[in-house]
């Protein structure tokens, strides 16, 4: 079937950040076909036409999640993430179900889509129960099978194993795809890391780690090897192939050099760090030295939403606090770290941007809105995307051309009766 949607505009989600007015958008089989101006499109032919009165975006990516933790929201409020950790989200976990992460998955999922959240990049437990969640939701997710040395998980080797077998067999129609999700250096030996890594290069896997979120967690490692977490991740030989690192909110020069070198993309997780007060990652420097990065909500514990967009305002927010430039980021680059970026970062060039032969992982959002008023050149769309808190404008949502938003609702799932379940497991699981 093909469907040709007409907008207001399209906002493409690269890193110039184009916006086509009065713009065309033929899906079909589950494939962007053609997207540009009305003015040079193809004929619409036997098409179903959808006029759509707002902008059209790419399905936002969120790089970093661990989204089943919406059991947690809110918990720990106002601890340090080593507190929060162990005082907090540690002990709730060990007596979290399969069942609890299934419910929890799809509640966060149908969370996500209604803001425009498409596809996430998931580290946590019972990784099948993840993606049978998004099979129900309708979302895409790319899972890093955790490898976590917690009482209750089996050994990190038999974690691995499996990871690597849970890949073996996903169905490979880009819709859930399995990889590595060693937790980090200062959890995870270092000889069970340069395995995983190489195991994600032999098989394709992302490699999916925390670094540096903190500024003391590196500190018991470089008393050890006397190297910081990246030259240490260096010299054991777990960087190169598709790596993905949250957070890298305390990283040096010669870090970042190394990252650079090694082409390890970065997940920047602001509303996390901020709300954890980790710190605010150095985006610009990053950026400027053409080191991948992905926008990521992180837990929803510790963020406590999964508004991807909001972290976009955030994220353009903080760099420029922290480089004392109002061009430190800007909107265009701020909203290409949520889609286009993003799917560079996380190593899927069919997602993340509104361009032929990609996905069709579509959001639309409305612009009949006071906060979209006024316009005065077409650019002011991507603006006001960004600045005007647009999420709760988002009305409709396809993936792969498949709609699962209609007007602002989720359709795949009980949105209710999921409200219901999320409350009664997280009350038992507080204990
Ligand atoms: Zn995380």
């Amino acid at each position: 079937m093909r469907q040709r949607l007409t907008a207001r505009a399209v906002v493409v989600g690269d890193r110039a950040g184009t916006v086509v007015p009065d713009a065309v958008v033929d899906v079909e089989d589950g494939r962007i076909a053609w997207a540009g101006p009305a003015a040079d499109a193809p004929p619409a032919g036997d098409a179903e036409v959808v006029a759509l009165p707002g902008l059209l975006a790419p399905g936002l990516v969120n790089a970093h999640s661990h989204a089943p933790m919406v059991l947690f929201r809110g918990q720990g409020e106002g601890l340090p993430l080593d507190r929060w950790l162990r005082e907090v989200m540690w002990p709730r976990e060990a007596r979290l179900t399969d069942d609890d992460v299934g419910v929890a998955m799809t509640a966060a999922s149908a969370e996500m889509l209604r803001g425009g959240v498409t596809t996430s990049v998931e580290m946590y437990f019972a990784p099948e129960r993840i993606a049978a969640a998004v099979g129900v939701t309708g979302a895409r997710a790319v899972i890093a099978a955790p490898m976590v040395p917690l009482p209750g998980m089996p050994p990190l080797e038999e974690q691995m194993a499996a990871a690597v077998d849970l890949a073996a067999h996903a169905a490979g129609d880009g819709t859930v795809e399995y990889g590595l999700g060693p937790h980090a250096a200062y959890t995870v030996p270092l000889p069970l890391l340069r395995r995983a890594a190489e195991l994600s290069r032999e098989h394709g896997m992302l490699l999916h780690l925390h670094v540096a979120e903190t500024a003391t967690e590196g500190a018991d490692l470089l008393a050890a090897h006397g190297l910081s977490v990246p030259s240490l991740l260096a010299a054991h030989d777990v960087l190169g192939g598709r790596v993905l690192a949250a957070h890298c909110v305390h990283l040096d020069d010669g870090d970042l050099e190394l990252w650079a070198e090694y082409d390890v993309a970065v997940a920047h997780c602001p509303a996390s760090n901020a709300k954890l007060a980790s710190g605010i990652a150095p985006v610009r420097d990053m950026l400027d030295r053409g080191i991948r990065v992905g926008l990521g909500t992180d837990g929803p514990a510790s963020n406590d939403g999964l508004d991807l967009l909001a972290d976009v305002r955030l994220a353009a927010g903080l760099a420029r606090l922290r480089e004392c430039s109002a061009t430190a980021l800007t909107a265009a680059e701020a909203f290409w770290l949520a889609t286009g970026g993003a799917a560079e970062a996380i190593g899927r060039p069919d997602l993340g941007q509104v361009e032929a032969g990609r996905r069709a992982d579509l959001v639309h959002v409305d612009t009949r809105d006071l906060g979209f008023e006024p316009v005065g050149d077409d650019a002011d769309l991507l603006t006001h995307l960004v600045w005007s808190g647009a999420s709760r404008l988002v009305r409709d949502v396809w993936v792969g051309g498949r709609q699962v938003v209609v007007d602002g609702a989720v359709t795949t799932v009980d949105v209710a009766a999921l409200r219901t379940e999320v409350a009664g497991r997280a009350a038992r699981l507080a204990g």
